[in-house]
């Protein structure tokens, strides 16, 4: 349920509409638009007395919502959110380019990549310390080791740390060291480790499922913004399909669907989406042309040698020329990219 308020509703009107929302035993959250104040009422609608919100003081409007998701949807939220997360900036025409290794390696490869993606107007630096891998034999990431060399990173280059987490218990620990936690496709249905970073002060880069529906992905992110974490980015990081020929199959079309229902920003990402280095630079240009709102790439200094995702991964030439055809793209589209 969404409770317009009227222009002239006073911050007591608006006080007095959450106090009766709660007194149905729903949940109030307040979303102050640009034009004015929205308060959303989620929990079981059917309750007796609903409709007497309609004649609260300062109401103008109410309305149920349609889609599952509530506090995802546009709806509720009309304008599209802004994520801000140190030198990251996502939505409203500016695209965030978030660049870096699959996983953090050593201190002279991250080093080298932080300085190479920054200079070539990458925003954020990505680098998985925490990773998720299909086999349990497989690298696994040098977890606090990594967090650190994220950090140190940061302080030679400015850029904000997106990595993973993936597990409810890390997410303190995660977030001493970066500005955004990752949930990872594997995790999307973690609900707890939802929660988890729906309590955090940090922004959340939360991947779609490799089998997840839309719908689903949305509840995902509404477990997020339940929890009080106003800064999610959505990314869209390719399906599982009967297709063999690409890793996955990065269903682009994901990115104006999902912008006409939520305010939430969409990310792409095009090195997941494709499994193959040679097909990264084009699936970045049409990310944008398709309206995403930031883009995450692997870069990795010698891809041959990387511990993981090496053959999607770009070298540093070719994130700079990835970068220049995608700068063409959103001037045409009136965005700014990165730091450019
Ligand atoms: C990653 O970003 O390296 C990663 C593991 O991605 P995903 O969760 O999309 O597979
Ligand atoms: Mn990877």
């Amino acid at each position: 349920m969404i409770i317009v308020m009227k222009h002239t509703a006073s911050p007591e009107d608006i006080q007095q509409i959450v106090k009766s929302v709660e007194a149905l035993g729903l949940k109030a959250t307040i979303i102050e638009g640009t034009e004015r104040t929205v308060i959303a009422a989620v929990g079981e609608e059917r309750v007796a007395g609903i409709r007497s919100l309609e004649s609260g003081p300062g109401v103008d409007e109410v309305h149920s919502i349609v889609a599952p998701y509530k506090l995802a949807s546009r709806e509720v939220r009309p304008d599209n959110t802004v994520v801000t997360a140190g030198s990251l900036v996502v939505g409203n025409g500016q695209i965030g380019v978030i660049a870096g290794p699959c996983s953090v390696e050593s201190e002279e490869q991250l080093l080298a990549a932080a300085h190479a993606v920054k200079a070539a107007g990458a925003t954020a630096l990505r680098g998985g310390a925490f990773k998720p891998r299909t086999s349990p034999y497989s690298f696994q990431g040098m977890k606090e080791e990594g967090l650190k060399l994220l950090a140190e990173a940061r302080n030679q280059t400015g850029l904000a740390i997106v990595t993973e987490v993936v597990s409810p218990d890390d997410v303190e620990l995660v977030a001493e060291y970066a500005e955004v936690l990752q949930i990872g496709a594997r995790n999307m249905q973690n609900y707890r480790l939802l929660e988890a970073v729906g309590k955090s002060h940090r922004a959340v880069l939360l991947k779609r499922g490799p089998s997840a529906t839309i719908d689903e992905w949305l509840l995902a992110a509404e477990y997020i913004l339940d929890g009080g974490n106003q800064n999610v980015m959505l990314c869209e990081r390719g399906i599982r399909t009967y297709e063999a020929h690409t890793r996955f199959t990065l269903p682009l079309a994901t990115v104006p669907y999902v912008q006409a229902r939520s305010h939430l920003p969409v990310i792409v990402d095009p090195s997941h989406g494709t499994g193959h280095t040679d097909l990264v630079p084009a699936m970045s240009r049409a990310g944008i042309a398709a309206g995403a709102d930031g883009l995450i790439i692997e870069v990795h200094p010698n891809p041959e040698k990387a511990l993981s995702d090496g053959y999607q991964s770009l070298t540093f030439e070719q994130f700079e020329e990835t970068m220049a055809g995608c700068a063409k793209i959103a001037a045409a589209m009136d965005c700014k990219l990165g730091n450019g």
